[in-house]
């Protein structure tokens, strides 16, 4: 029986054509069952290496630091001292921090000169805006609800899609604007975190580079609450690919731009040192996209490398206009708009609704098979239940797949490219696409798409690249192969991170979590590891809208602190009880059947390149994953979840004076 076209869909957003849909839907699945099956591998995540892993000193000095300025930080006052105590640390000056940074001070929390400090391996704030400076980087969600603090900053985006220096700028504002500038200790990594029992404080070990001049400076600091927001794509990875190492000419991952080779800088993109030159670029996911049509611009000859191919929708950039934007008036704007935005992810948007938006994104209903949707609650696991549920949603989103496959038709000239440039999978496998360059760049002489047929590059030499026993000689070769997978080590964060935390008693944070799985209350603590606070991933509310999640995760862990320190009247331990934690992973556990639509997904990092869809039968491992649930009914119902429960009175949480 074919799933009806409307069983997921409460909104009237189904197409006219549905018959014709229905007739198609099994020749498609077919089909998107047969290409995910070419891309399955054996290694799963073991097919990369992490550049700050890797034991080839080429492939590990890809991933330096091409931007911190040591000279200058030399010359300031270390913002951190050895031995120094401080009332909130934070990894990580992306987003995530500055955002928790700013609803601590907001909070009243932050008041003597030592309550704040934010140590982040990079040389300046901005986390990924800062890494990633590669050309044409600019937000995939629109600005006005992407970028955080507008309404407090007052900061208008220039355009509906800000570029990555846009980005980057705005983190600086953000530090300046609530004086963090001199509270952040740069190009400095968390190594371990160790909780002492006795005087309930974090111990933070950090190595400070400070230059080849002055070398490592390690430092052992403490911290009343201890916050890890090391962000979710962060550490960057390339393929096995043998012989990689020896490829003569330049080589460089996306997210360390090398504008030494290519010409140009973030602020000019002329990138004239292409010219006369054949480069290549491995992988065609949501980086390469903006990437490609920048190197069409100048470079001789271009050669796509390709494994899977995006789904690559519109994307109608556009300037802001001023006269317009009168939006930035109302207070509330952002996140009245951000919610309008998330409701036609969550397909619930009522349908007299105006969609304030209105890009590629909205028109992703389907979208909610991985962040949830209130309109199909809590599914139940029985293998009835799951099939219904699943093929809705391949339903749903067959009308948009099968516009980004006649998209390529009508854009891409030569019929082998365009069959070749067509996705196979539906939306929530890989982050979707939106470009208005991309595809048309293969219509330029120049510009050739090298389809691996989902086996990808077989190996390097010293001139070039070796796909199916043809070898592609370059000069430059640009990575564009994406980050350590958000799901490593079972959305455990401090394996995310690459950090030892030892909690009460000296317990590990990765044998916690090894043993039992996602152990948290909400998403953001975890019982043994007090007043610790990390970015959520598992059994927390999710929206591809990253920084709405970091918003909502820093709210929530305000007002544990603040609320803990009302009661005690002076700094907290806060620790959540096992009962409550327990319950919660139990509501994961609920939820869990809702992300059975990962099962016709072809590899990519949303599902560790595979690994979560190998079959598995132990109990055990069974109940760990289910634990990775996140909240089904989206992320707005999930966030009354949480105002009701910050109504309480901190239920299921112990909170003790510091002694
Ligand atoms: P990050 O920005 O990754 O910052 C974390 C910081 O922690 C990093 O600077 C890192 O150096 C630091 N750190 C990590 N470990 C340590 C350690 N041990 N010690 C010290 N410091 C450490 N999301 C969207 O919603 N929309 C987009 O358009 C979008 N575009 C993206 C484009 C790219 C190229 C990438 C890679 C990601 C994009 N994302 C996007 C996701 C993006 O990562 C988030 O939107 C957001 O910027 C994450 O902020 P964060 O602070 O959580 O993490
Ligand atoms: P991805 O992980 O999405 O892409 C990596 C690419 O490398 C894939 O195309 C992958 O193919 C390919 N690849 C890996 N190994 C091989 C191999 N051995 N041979 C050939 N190809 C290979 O990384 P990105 O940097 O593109 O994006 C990561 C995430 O960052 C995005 O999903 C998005 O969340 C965010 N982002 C957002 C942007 C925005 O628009 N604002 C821009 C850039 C990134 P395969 O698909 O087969 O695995």
């Amino acid at each position: 029986v074919l799933p009806s076209a409307d069983s997921t869909n409460g909104s009237d957003r189904a197409p006219p054509d549905m018959a014709a849909m229905q007739a198609k839907f099994a020749s498609i699945q077919q089909k998107y069952t047969e290409e995910a099956s070419k891309r399955f591998r054996s290694d799963g995540l073991a097919q990369y290496v992490d550049l700050q892993d890797a034991k080839d000193a080429r492939i590990h000095s890809l991933g330096k630091d091409p931007w911190v300025d040591h000279a200058v930080l030399n010359a300031k006052t270390p913002a951190v001292k050895d031995g120094g105590r401080y009332k909130f640390v934070i990894l990580g000056g992306g987003y995530g921090g500055l955002i928790a940074a700013v609803k601590l001070i907001e909070a009243g929390l932050v008041n003597g000169p030592d309550d704040l400090r934010i140590i982040e391996a990079g040389g300046g704030y901005g986390g990924t805006w800062y890494w990633n400076r590669y050309p044409g980087l600019h937000c995939d969600v629109e600005s006005y609800i992407y970028m955080p603090l507008l309404e407090e900053t007052g900061y208008v985006p220039k355009q509906k899609y800000a570029t990555g220096l846009e980005l980057r700028e705005h983190a600086e504002r953000i530090a300046t604007k609530w004086d963090l500038h001199d509270k952040a200790l740069f190009r400095s990594e968390v190594t371990d975190c160790r909780w002492s029992d006795e005087e309930e404080v974090w111990n933070v070990a950090v190595t400070e580079n400070r230059g080849p001049e002055e070398g490592e400076r390690k430092l052992n600091i403490q911290a009343n609450y201890f916050f890890v927001l090391s962000g979710v794509l962060t550490i960057p990875h390339v393929p096995k690919v043998p012989g990689l190492e020896n490829l003569g000419g330049s080589m460089f991952h996306t997210s360390r731009w090398d504008y030494g080779t290519t010409g140009g800088s973030q602020e000019d993109q002329n990138l004239t040192g292409l010219e006369g030159k054949r480069v290549g670029i491995i992988g065609t996911g949501a980086t390469a996209i903006q990437v490609v049509p920048k190197l069409a611009k100048f470079a001789k000859e271009v050669y796509v490398f390709q494994r899977t191919p995006s789904s690559v929708s519109w994307r109608g950039q556009k300037e802001t206009d001023l006269e317009e934007w009168q939006i930035a008036n109302k207070k509330g704007w952002q996140r009245e708009r951000r919610y309008n935005w998330v409701t036609y992810l969550n397909n619930c948007a009522p349908p007299e609704q105006v969609n304030m938006v209105g890009c590629g994104w909205t028109e992703a209903p389907a979208y909610c098979a991985i962040i949830g949707s209130p309109n199909f609650g809590i599914i139940e696991p029985t293998p009835e239940k799951i099939g219904e549920h699943v093929g809705g949603l391949l339903m749903l989103d067959l009308p948009r797949a099968e516009k980004a496959r006649a998209r390529i038709d009508e854009i891409v000239k030569d019929p082998e490219t365009a069959k070749a440039l067509k996705p196979w999978y539906p939306v929530w496998c890989k982050r979707p696409t939106f470009s208005d360059e991309y595809l048309q760049a293969f219509n330029l002489p120049h510009v050739h798409l090298v389809d691996t047929d989902g086996k990808g590059i077989d190996s390097a030499t010293s001139t070039g690249l070796v796909v199916q026993g043809k070898e592609y000689p370059l000069d430059i070769l640009v990575l564009s192969t994406g980050y350590r997978s958000p799901a490593y080590g079972g959305l455990n964060p401090a394996k995310r991170t690459g950090i030892n935390v030892f909690g009460r008693g000296g317990k590990s944070f990765d044998d916690k979590w090894d043993a039992q799985g996602a152990s948290t209350l909400h998403g953001v603590i975890s019982r043994g590891f007090p007043n610790l606070f990390f970015g959520p991933t598992a059994q927390f509310g999710q929206s591809p809208n990253n920084t709405e999640t970091l918003d909502i995760a820093a709210e929530h862990m305000t007002h544990f602190i603040k609320k803990a320190e009302e009661k005690v009247g002076g700094l907290a331990v806060i620790d959540p009880t096992v009962e409550a934690e327990e319950g919660w992973a139990m509501e994961a556990v609920k939820r869990a059947a809702n992300l059975a639509a990962l099962s016709v997904c072809t590899p990519g990092y949303t599902t560790s390149e595979g690994e979560f869809n190998k079959p598995n039968q132990d109990p055990a491992e069974m109940m760990k994953s289910a634990r990775m649930g996140i909240w089904s009914e989206g992320i707005l119902s999930f966030m009354k979840v949480l105002e009701e429960y910050r109504a309480g009175d901190l239920v299921g949480v112990d909170v003790t004076p510091r002694r």
